[in-house]
């Protein structure tokens, strides 16, 4: 069923028992892959917070979650080259194996952003999860990028925690702008 969001219509893409499917499976391979340390999460806000809600409820090895908030759409359906940093990371990474967990990579602008700022701070390790990636979008490959969901068309999508002017989020399924 088409919906309407502000001045946009969305068309259903990815529903809600896919993406359960595909959050447990993410799950398990961190599960396996963290093992011998106490991961840090790092949750990107707004856009990730229901998808690191339901990913750690399937982590099963000791970690930690702390959050940063940065932003690159601000309002409108395209990537800006500058990225607002409005809340840093505080908690201490120094040593740590930090898994940054994003909703979506575009770009990739944000995420290198991100990585360049939290490696600076000299964690042992980091990788990067992320729900969603727009391969033809990706300026420059990231090799921390472990971890994907779905790759999806270069196409708008709101959902799950991603907004179209603040809006959708709260929808359980991902929609995609009709026409793009
Ligand atoms: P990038 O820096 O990779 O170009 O863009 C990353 C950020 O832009 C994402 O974390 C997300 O907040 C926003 N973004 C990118 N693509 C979309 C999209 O299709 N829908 C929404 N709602 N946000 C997006
Ligand atoms: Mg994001
Ligand atoms: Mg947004």
């Amino acid at each position: 069923m088409k919906i309407k969001i502000a001045d946009l219509e969305f068309e259903p893409l990815i529903n809600e028992t896919l993406i359960t499917e595909r959050t447990k499976a993410i799950g398990q391979q961190l599960n396996n892959d963290y093992q011998q340390s106490i991961p840090v999460f790092v949750g990107v806000l707004n856009g990730s917070f229901l998808f690191i809600a339901d990913l750690i409820k399937q982590i099963d090895v000791p970690c930690e979650i702390a959050f940063t908030k940065l932003a690159s759409y601000y309002g409108g359906t395209t990537s800006k080259l500058k990225i607002r940093d409005d809340i840093d990371l505080i908690m201490d990474i120094t040593g740590r194996d930090v898994v940054i967990i994003e909703d979506i990579v575009d770009t990739g602008n944000t995420l290198h952003y991100l990585i360049d700022k939290l490696k600076a701070r000299n964690p042992s390790s980091i990788t990067a999860c992320s729900l969603l990636l727009k391969p033809s979008a990706l300026l420059n490959p990231i090799k921390e990028l472990k971890y994907v969901g779905f790759e999806i068309e270069n196409e708008f999508v709101v959902g799950y925690g991603l907004d179209y002017q603040e809006r959708g989020r709260n929808l359980r399924d991902i929609y995609k702008k009709v026409g793009y």
